[in-house]
């Protein structure tokens, strides 16, 4: 068969066996590039449609395609729905019985599925390797491929072993890998560590029915309730990051009447199982869960998800947030921040230390900062989530809390050059705190040891408070005017984007979010 053909082909099987009319973006030429038996990695925001990029492929080869997917769940779903399409498929994991398992080996012996699911340990089961090996495998389809990457937030060791396994086998398939999280390191993880030359495809990041907004310096509670309220016919998500926070939250809406379920790992499997089915068949219509809710659910009309706290990093967040308006329509994605939770999360990178090394360390603290800096942004936060993702930036999107300007503003340019100029003529040798003790004008031992009080920038803000002032720092990190460069004292660095502010004279805005009747300034709790 010729590309032509084949391509005619794979149209007929959008349309008859998965009844969908067009491709969404990227799919076709994704699917077009495996089907001519090309590698490939596909990088495509959660509910783009990832899983039809390599089911279409496995129906047009010949012989098997070997999904390796991380979650029993997930594969659970793909290959319950796949069996409904009429697509004979099955999946094998820890939950069979040795029966079952035997039944399923030699029913794939006579050559029944076209589809296999199996999770990457599996791979280390001498017994399915030579059974497999014997068989004709056309394509290797690695889900959610950002776990063979330690940048990646779900780093699973047994990934490694995928490029092993696909070196015993007797011809090499075609090899495909998706994940919705990429950002250029994780990328060059997968190639290097699936050791393959795939071509990569990168769609759209953008999902501009999303509205992103961060809400500061308020009561969370206090703003869920009134959002709640305000928002009375919709569905959505709350996440929190404790399993008593999400109890707590659950309880007060409870007892204020809403169809609202909660999930997290300290619950039962089969009570989860059963308010994710409630959620999913619109029984429930709010969910507060912990991060262990969400991966592998296909439910389209979430019209909003609520962060009750910081997420690890912009990966997750991003994650979570877009299981929000998956059906297109308009949808608000809102985090909450409150500084408290940075220490949440730096204490859950503290005590995970025993399957990390230091360098898995530091990097869950380089993206915890990246988490934090987008908080603090006064840029348009979408294309702060692009850019963080290897995206193009956008100038500004009008959906998002900072472009609409939700609040007032205040011009902080003063403040700004004031705080660069510290920085600078105490030729950056100090960290935050001694940076916010000089310009404050405090008489703090460390300031007099230095001698700091001569320094020309000495008390330059002093009319402002030292909290006051940290968030303005804090502002100017997550805009990139100020780097934190680590070590034994971490110290601030001024970037070239500091160096232009001053020649050129740039100005700089804060929003000032008004709560309450209560002002309140960025990066500070009322
Ligand atoms: P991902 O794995 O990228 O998160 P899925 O593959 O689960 O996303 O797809 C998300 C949803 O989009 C599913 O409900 C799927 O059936 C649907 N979908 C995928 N491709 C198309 C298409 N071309 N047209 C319409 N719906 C699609």
């Amino acid at each position: 068969m010729n590309t032509g053909e084949k391509m005619k082909e794979i149209y007929e099987i959008l349309k008859k066996t998965f009844g969908y009319t067009n491709f969404r973006e990227g799919q076709e030429e994704i699917i077009k590039n495996i089907i001519e038996r090309r590698d490939t990695l596909g990088v495509m925001p959660t509910g783009g449609g990832k899983s039809i990029c390599y089911q279409i492929p496995a129906l047009v080869f010949e012989g098997i395609t070997l999904v390796i997917s991380p979650l029993i769940s997930l594969m659970e779903d793909q290959v319950g729905a796949l069996n409904t399409l009429g697509i004979l498929s099955v999946y094998i994991n820890s939950s069979l019985t040795p029966a079952e398992m035997r039944g399923i080996f030699s029913e794939i012996d006579m050559g029944r599925y076209r589809m296999i699911y199996i999770a990457p340990e599996r791979l280390e089961n001498e017994g399915f390797v030579e059974m497999i090996r014997s068989k004709t495998i056309s394509q290797i389809a690695v889900d959610e491929a950002h776990c063979i990457s330690q940048w990646g937030h779900d780093f699973r060791r047994s990934y490694l072993n995928i490029p092993r396994f696909i070196k015993r086998l007797s011809s090499r398939p075609v090899v495909s890998a998706f994940t919705a999280t990429a950002t250029p390191q994780v990328r060059e993880d997968i190639v290097g560590n699936l050791d393959f030359d795939p071509t990569v495809y990168v769609n759209g990041f953008d999902r501009k029915n999303l509205k992103f907004s961060i809400v500061k310096g308020v009561n969370s509670l206090t703003y869920i309730k009134r959002y709640l309220k305000e928002h009375r016919d919709e569905g959505g998500i709350i996440y929190a990051s404790t399993r008593k926070e999400v109890d707590s939250i659950h309880a007060e809406l409870q007892s204020r009447g809403y169809r609202v379920g909660r999930y997290h790992a300290g619950m039962a499997d089969t009570e989860r199982q059963r308010v994710q089915r409630e959620f999913v068949g619109d029984e429930l219509d709010i969910m507060v869960a912990t991060n262990a809710f969400g991966m592998g659910i296909d439910k389209s009309n979430v019209r909003f998800v609520i962060h009750n706290n910081l997420p690890r990093d912009m990966e997750s967040y991003y994650q979570e947030a877009g299981r929000a308006g998956r059906d297109g329509l308009p949808s608000q994605c809102i985090l909450i921040f409150n500084p408290k939770d940075i220490l949440t999360q730096r204490y859950f990178i503290e005590n995970n230390l025993f399957e990390s090394s230091q360098e898995v360390v530091d990097i869950k603290y380089e993206k915890l900062n990246a988490m934090v800096n987008y908080c603090h942004t006064s840029q348009c936060i979408r294309s702060y989530i692009l850019e963080y993702f290897g995206d193009e930036g956008i100038e500004g999107c009008d959906n998002c809390s900072n472009c609409l300007n939700e609040g007032e503003t205040e011009d902080i340019t003063i403040e700004a050059q004031k705080i660069i100029s510290c920085i600078g003529r105490t030729k950056e040798r100090f960290g935050v705190t001694m940076v916010v003790g000089i310009l404050a004008g405090s008489k703090n031992q460390s300031i007099l040891k230095w001698g700091l009080e001569k320094n020309s920038t000495y008390g330059l803000l002093k009319e402002r408070n030292q909290k006051e002032i940290r968030a303005l720092i804090d502002l100017l990190i997550g805009d990139g005017y100020i780097e934190v460069v680590k070590g034994e004292f971490p110290t601030l660095k001024l970037t070239s984007k500091a160096y232009i502010f001053i020649r050129e004279r740039k100005t700089l805005t804060r929003r000032v979010v008004t709560v309450d009747k209560r002002v309140s300034h960025e990066g500070e709790r009322s």
